[in-house]
């Protein structure tokens, strides 16, 4: 076991302004113009599909559409039996503006009252544990939190749990020196239980907030993915460590093929909330009602790019009216 500091300190991170939140509303919209960039989508449907008067077809060219862009049959069954409820009552006018207005509106509605903030354990250190399949984004993500982390005057200890891929932790090994955080690696293919563990008892003797651990989609031994985060999820929720969230990471570019991963994670590792990266690779933003609404679980964060700043709290407004077009 190493343990790197990229600081002469002791990792601890400058002084900050006052801590704000990773899941706090972005103040600005940042999904529009970046939610699949130059690929014809939803919104591109919609106008054409709307310059004419609203009837039976236009409803069912709206499913089509929702249905193109990932949305599910059961998230697009739910949109349009509302939207047409609300034509019916008169709740939305039979105009095609009104009824893209009523689309949007739906769509926000779906997120409504649910917790999209990270949660922090009472005492620290919290342990946020990423976990997904490979190439989904985690060991990116980690980093790019990270760096937002520190940003906001948190002591942030890296686990790099992935060490099937040795990379991983040389990836995380050039975001913690970036931002400032500890890195706490094993050998390639130590147990990543272990590797999370003395993560954990690093950023308790320093006094650090979190841990983010990264974790492998993929393993060197026969040992099943599941049992062996299952191992790491224990570990790490051992005293003086809490696993506040465990984090699902999501390539939104692999569309509904990202459902059946997420399933299996939800089953059995017990997941807290959603991260959905390469947004801005997709036209077909659909697929995060999709898991949103399978899953039951809240999307926490939007990866919409490799930079540090390309990740985002979700916000339904925001996401509506990129994925609307409206
Ligand atoms: P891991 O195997 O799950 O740890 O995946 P990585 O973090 O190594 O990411 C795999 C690839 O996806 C890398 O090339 C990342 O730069 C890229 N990536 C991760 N998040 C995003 C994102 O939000 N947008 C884009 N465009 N690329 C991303």
């Amino acid at each position: 076991m190493r343990v790197r500091r990229h600081r002469p300190d002791d990792g601890r991170a400058p002084a900050a302004p006052a801590p704000g939140d990773a899941s706090a509303s972005p103040s600005r919209p940042v999904l529009a113009g970046r939610l699949g960039r130059n690929r014809p989508g939803l919104a591109g449907g919609l106008a054409r599909l709307f310059a004419g008067k609203v009837d039976e077809t236009t409803f069912e060219a709206l499913e089509d559409l929702l249905v193109a862009a990932d949305v599910g049959l059961a998230s697009t069954g739910r949109i349009l039996a509302a939207l047409r409820d609300a034509v019916r009552t008169g709740a939305v006018a039979p105009t095609p503006e009104a009824l893209v207005a009523g689309l949007r509106a739906e769509i926000v509605a779906g997120f409504a009252g649910e917790d999209r903030s990270l949660q922090r354990a009472a005492a620290p250190p919290s342990v946020w544990l990423l976990v997904g399949v490979n190439g989904v984004g985690k060991t990116t993500t980690v980093g790019k939190l990270a760096a937002r982390e520190s940003a906001d005057g948190r002591r942030v200890v890296v686990a790099a749990g992935d060490t099937f891929r040795a990379a991983a932790g040389d990836q995380l090994a050039s975001w913690a020196e970036r931002c400032g955080a500890t890195l706490v690696r094993g050998a390639d293919g130590a147990d990543p239980s272990s590797v999370v563990f003395d993560a954990v008892e690093h950023a308790a003797a320093r006094g650090a907030d979190l841990v983010l651990a990264d974790s492998a989609g993929r393993l060197h031994t026969k040992t099943n993915l599941m049992d062996e985060l299952r191992k790491v999820r224990r570990v790490a929720d051992r005293p003086p460590g809490r696993v506040s969230e465990v984090l699902l990471v999501i390539d939104a570019t692999t569309g509904q093929n990202g459902l059946a991963q997420a399933r299996e994670f939800t089953n059995t590792v017990g997941v807290t909330g959603i991260v959905l990266t390469k947004l801005d690779g997709t036209a077909k933003g659909g697929i995060v009602l999709a898991i949103h609404d399978e899953l039951g679980l809240p999307i926490k964060l939007v990866g919409i790019g490799e930079g540090p700043d390309d990740l985002v709290a979700f916000d339904p407004d925001d996401f509506a009216a990129a994925l609307t077009g409206v």
